[in-house]
């Protein structure tokens, strides 16, 4: 019994070469061919910007807390009409695993992951990127969206005064 196991395993693993003789290589000579990646891969990040083509990032931080390897640094700061930006926003490559949790963190599509997967570098410092070589002059895989038309700059009206809006609720008069 244990022969005939023994040869139809040596059996099997033929057939499964004798398969492969015949069929087309997968092998692609990079960097001479590329095989073009999915839309959704996750590589190169970048900061998009609005249609109107203002800075999506308002630097809240969220895609830092989100970031597992700590590889996100920024600095915020506010423009004279109230709108938050980063300063100066940094990415250090080295250390990014291309997770995509900063993307998905991130309330204004500001920051996203491209397909683009040739950044590698010989000097490991060339891989911390600056504002300047993340900031895009699009608004990436969502050109239409626009944080600030749902949330506005600053709020004009006395809270609760909207129309689906409840007023707010007076904590001190809420007694235990
Ligand atoms: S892809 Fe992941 S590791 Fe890279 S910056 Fe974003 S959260 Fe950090
Ligand atoms: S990229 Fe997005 S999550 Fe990160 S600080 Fe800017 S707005 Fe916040």
């Amino acid at each position: 019994m244990r022969v005939i196991n023994d040869i139809t395993a040596i059996l099997t693993g033929m057939w499964t070469t004798w398969k492969h003789i015949f069929r087309r290589p997968v092998t692609i000579q990079y960097p001479e061919e590329k095989r073009i990646p999915a839309p959704r891969f996750r590589a190169r990040i970048i900061l998009t910007r609005d249609p109107d083509g203002g800075e999506r990032c308002v630097a809240c931080y969220l895609c830092s807390a989100a970031c597992p390897v700590d590889c996100i640094s920024m600095q915020s700061a506010e423009a004279d009409d109230g709108r938050r930006y980063a300063e100066w926003f940094r990415i250090n490559f080295s250390r990014c695993i291309f997770c995509g949790l900063c993307a998905e963190a991130c309330p204004t599509m500001a920051i996203q992951m491209t397909p683009d997967f040739e950044i590698c570098k010989r000097d490991i410092m060339d891989l911390v990127y600056e504002k300047e070589d993340l900031l895009v002059n699009h608004g990436g895989k969502d050109p239409d969206y626009n944080f600030y038309r749902h949330a506005g700059i600053g709020v004009t009206q006395p809270r609760g005064s909207a129309a689906t809006e409840d007023p707010p609720v007076d904590v001190r008069g809420l007694m235990p």
